[in-house]
């Protein structure tokens, strides 16, 4: 016991504390400071869609449309499969009744930093297996999701269930938190 004791007491022990302590207490700040942005990108892109030739107004809100019925089929997307599909094996690709999930859907393409914007079509920036489309119009860190790396966040449902990394992920994936930043955050993946 008293080995551990010695441990706790060196400097470098400490240094790693201090550095944890650090970075949980940025994580807990950046995180009040995402779930804000996250919302107003949300709104953001309704007010996109709005706009549009074909628009759809911003009350209108659609909690019918999973991810799979929104989803092209295509192994690209990193949901399907080659040969028969098993994510699209209930859930078939369907036209939204608003006509609105399929655009909300290329609204959080476009705003993925590492997609060719010329090309958004093959897109395989956002993470799709993470999120739940249903939940689009009612919960915007179902958007947040699609900017988390494709690992360990499916059952993480809020910003509080979220680690630093992720936090991280989602201020550099999300190209709308870079007008809240000097420095071009492009570098930064
Ligand atoms: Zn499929
Ligand atoms: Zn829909």
């Amino acid at each position: 016991m008293s080995d551990y004791k010695d441990i706790i007491r060196k400097p470098e022990t400490l240094n790693w504390f201090k550095a944890a302590l650090g970075m949980k207490i940025t994580r807990d700040c950046l995180l009040d400071i995402v779930k804000v942005v996250i919302k107003e990108c949300y709104d953001n892109i309704r007010i996109e869609i709005e706009k549009q030739r074909d628009g759809v107004l911003r009350s209108i809100v659609c909690n019918t449309c999973s991810t799979a019925n929104v989803l092209h089929c295509n192994p690209e997307n990193k949901c399907c499969n080659h040969g028969k599909c098993v994510f699209h094996k209930t859930d078939k690709t369907k036209k939204c009744p608003y006509n609105l999930c399929h655009k909300i859907c290329e609204q959080i393409v476009k705003q993925h930093r590492f997609c060719n914007h010329n090309r958004l079509e093959s897109c395989k920036g956002p993470t799709w297996i993470n999120t739940d489309a249903t939940l689009w119009c009612y919960d915007p860190w179902q958007i947040a999701k699609c900017y988390l790396s494709k690992d360990g966040y499916t059952d993480k449902n809020s910003a509080e269930e979220t680690d630093f990394a992720g936090i991280i992920n989602v201020i550099i994936n999300c190209e709308y938190f870079q007008k809240y930043f000097k420095d071009d955050l492009t570098p930064f993946n």
